[in-house]
């Protein structure tokens, strides 16, 4: 069943880049498809995370062990998405995809709207002042934040509170069957979601930039077969087979919906039921890797900037190239996990190298596709982290 589900995806997944290719901008009409499949797991997310967060952590039991896990799981997505950055600089100067380029004037559509906060501004946004309004908005880090110290306080109230406990308890079993539920639905809606993107994104719009959408698909390919295969077998004895096949459903949602927060209940399911981490793991490393945790991200804006600095003739130094790990490091966590979020965040790393911000314009014409390849490695980063947390906590059953 389950691989015959994960056969259905891929099959979908295939019918629909030739369905694009044949009918062109005409298979737009199978769009409501794909839009149904997302709003169906997206009306999921804000009460699995609450409820599986709050079980979490009240589970977790021992306020020291849920510290450790924090700080493995936050030292871990850190590292990765260093190591991803990298990764993406170096694709950037193998490839060097704007080198020679030459692209017919592009209009300003790709403007961010958006300005990259101060560090403190967004660490104090985390703390909601209002929780209800962080759940009605779907605030993930404010989501988190409140899940999180609820589950302080019925670990500290202690019985009177078990009541609150099992009515989560409850709810999370209830969210995490709807996500099965869901799942049936998903080579409908991976068709739906990938066909339109084929067919309206025809190959003209793709052949200035080929260079830089085959340096990020390569870079991305690299890192997760690197990176990834590496922790999880070192750190977990998981052959890197098991995990890739394991979280492989989760991974192509991500890359058909270029959401991380939307695949977010499907990221949990698997890696729970295929890769045997324990529902405590799971559900503190994933609703947290779904918000902060972006290695495909990262890798891409390293991708995008020497893609810029190539395009209007800088040359970027070392310096220049560590800063942009940092800044990219950091813009990488403040990327939300909704489709577009990364070419936004990409001014902040392009003015912290003094790159000129029309480069976003160049970028926005295919980002969609990009976006495809990032999300996708920022949904499977999340499943290795939570992999090696729980095999470090002896919480993985293999
Ligand atoms: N779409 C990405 C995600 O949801 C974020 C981004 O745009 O880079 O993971």
């Amino acid at each position: 069943m389950r691989l015959n589900l994960l056969t259905q995806i891929l099959a979908a997944f295939v019918i629909a880049v030739i369905a694009g290719v044949v009918f062109g901008p005409a298979i737009e009409a199978v769009k409501p498809l794909g839009d149904l499949f997302l709003r169906l797991i997206k009306f999921i997310i804000v009460p699995l995370v609450l409820a599986s967060l709050v079980v979490g952590v009240v589970g977790t039991g021992d306020l020291s062990k849920l510290g450790r896990i924090g700080g493995k799981t936050i030292v871990y997505y850190l590292f990765t998405t260093a190591v991803a950055v990298t990764m993406g600089l170096i694709a950037g100067n193998l490839f060097a995809p704007g080198v020679g380029v030459n692209l017919p004037a592009v209009n300003a559509d790709g403007e961010p709207s958006a300005e990259a906060g101060g560090l403190i501004e967004t660490l104090l946004a985390v703390v909601p002042t209002n929780p209800f309004a962080a759940l009605v908005e779907g605030n993930m880090l404010q989501l988190i934040f409140f899940a999180i110290f609820l589950g302080l306080g019925i670990t500290l109230v202690g019985q009177k509170a078990v009541p609150l406990r099992r009515v989560f308890d409850g709810l999370a079993e209830v969210m995490y069957k709807l996500t099965g539920i869901v799942m049936r639905f998903a080579p409908v809606g991976v068709f739906g979601l990938v066909a339109p993107t084929v067919g309206t994104h025809g190959a003209s719009i793709l052949l200035p930039l080929a260079k830089v959408i085959v340096a990020v698909g390569v870079g991305c390919l690299l890192h997760a077969l690197l990176t990834y295969s590496l922790s999880v077998k070192l750190f977990a004895g998981m052959k890197p087979s098991t995990f890739f096949k394991g979280i492989a459903p989760a991974s192509l949602v991500a890359f058909s919906t270029c959401s991380s927060s939307g695949t977010l209940p499907i990221t949990i399911r698997n890696t729970e039921e295929n890769l045997g981490v324990s529902q405590r793991t799971a559900s503190f490393v994933l609703p947290l890797g779904a918000t902060i945790n972006m290695d495909g991200t990262a890798l891409y804006q390293g991708v995008c900037v020497l893609f810029v600095a190539q395009f209007f003739g800088y040359d970027l130094s070392l310096a220049e190239q560590i800063t942009v790990i940092l800044t990219a490091t950091l813009a990488s966590i403040g990327t939300a996990g909704v489709p577009g979020a990364g070419l936004l965040m990409l001014t902040m790393v392009l003015s912290s190298v003094n790159l000129p911000l029309e480069g976003i314009a160049l970028i926005a014409g295919i980002d969609r596709i990009l976006d495809m390849f990032r999300t996708a490695v920022n949904v499977t980063g999340d499943a290795s982290a939570a992999v090696v947390v729980a095999a470090t906590e002896g919480e993985l059953r293999q």
